[in-house]
């Protein structure tokens, strides 16, 4: 299952679960929907079910195996806290993520409610990142979702911004925005993006702007007003050993540049401009 990612803000993937079902608007031009489909045409065993909710528990462990410290996105095919996923499941996955501590894990979910009901019984370790998905003004309630849980960094994903957005940043220590990308992408209209970052600004949370989108990833550029936005949150302490003490503001993004990798999934995903956008999920 994947390894090095091509998403601008982590740098591995660790997919024990793949497959979800759509839950809402940010869903309709799902990056791991499209792949999912064209790793089961390829024949890839992992994905012989398509886009159904399938577990890979033999691959609890990978991350043990990753001698040197990177930050992994946690199932970058399917949510985590999708119902259908056991709760066992998670607490063993947290277990590894705490007896791992040189890496620094990324769980992103648009179940905001179920995420905040099962916290209570997870570890929360200072090395893992929790976030929620927004997309526009009608989801913003899962910043409040969020913010009851005990993660040491709290992040918001505001991608794909298909709409104005007024977030509530208290307790929020990193937002990412991002246009959608592919085939069928929906505009990001500047306004939208600025406002989030203004928002980031007055309430001193780290901003990273990651994309316009547009038909592939890079079609619109990263430039914001001029600048490229690469902020990343400065409170975990994790972060100091993890960069040398370089954690906080304006970092150079890790995997900007798709690593090699051989593997058919980065095959699929690096195969040009065919209607996926590099897109984290959930
Ligand atoms: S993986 Fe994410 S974007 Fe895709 S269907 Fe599930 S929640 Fe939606």
């Amino acid at each position: 299952m994947a390894a090095r990612s091509s998403i601008e803000w982590t740098d591995a993937t660790w997919n024990f679960v793949t497959g979800c079902k759509h839950i809402s608007p940010g869903c309709d031009n799902c990056y791991a929907d499209a792949l999912s489909h064209r790793l089961q045409a390829m024949g890839v065993n992992r994905y012989r079910n398509g886009f159904q909710l399938t577990l890979h528990e033999d691959l609890l462990d990978l991350p043990r195996r990753w001698r040197d410290p990177r930050r992994i996105f946690v199932n970058s095919m399917s949510d985590l806290f999708h119902n259908d996923v056991p709760l066992d499941l998670i607490k063993r996955a947290f277990t590894v993520m705490a007896e791992t501590p040189r890496h620094t894990y990324q769980i992103l979910t648009k179940r905001a409610d179920r995420a905040r009901h099962v916290s209570a019984s997870l570890p929360w370790p200072s090395n893992v990142w929790m976030g929620v998905s927004i997309e526009n003004q009608t989801y913003a309630f899962r910043a409040k979702r969020l913010r009851d849980i005990p993660a040491a960094v709290r992040f918001l994903s505001v991608e794909p911004l298909i709409g104005p957005v007024k977030l509530d940043l208290a307790g929020i220590h990193w937002v990412i925005v991002g246009g959608e990308s592919g085939t069928h992408a929906r505009p990001m209209d500047a306004t939208w993006a600025r406002s989030v970052r203004d928002q980031c600004r007055a309430a001193g949370v780290a901003f990273f702007f990651k994309q316009w989108g547009g038909r592939t990833p890079k079609a619109g550029g990263r430039l914001l007003d001029g600048r490229t936005w690469d902020e990343f949150p400065s409170s975990a302490p994790h972060l100091q050993a993890l960069y040398g003490g370089r954690s906080g503001r304006a970092q150079e993004p890790f995997g900007t540049a798709a690593a090699a990798s051989n593997d058919k999934e980065h095959a699929a995903a690096a195969a040009g401009p065919r209607g996926l956008a590099r897109t984290p999920s959930a």
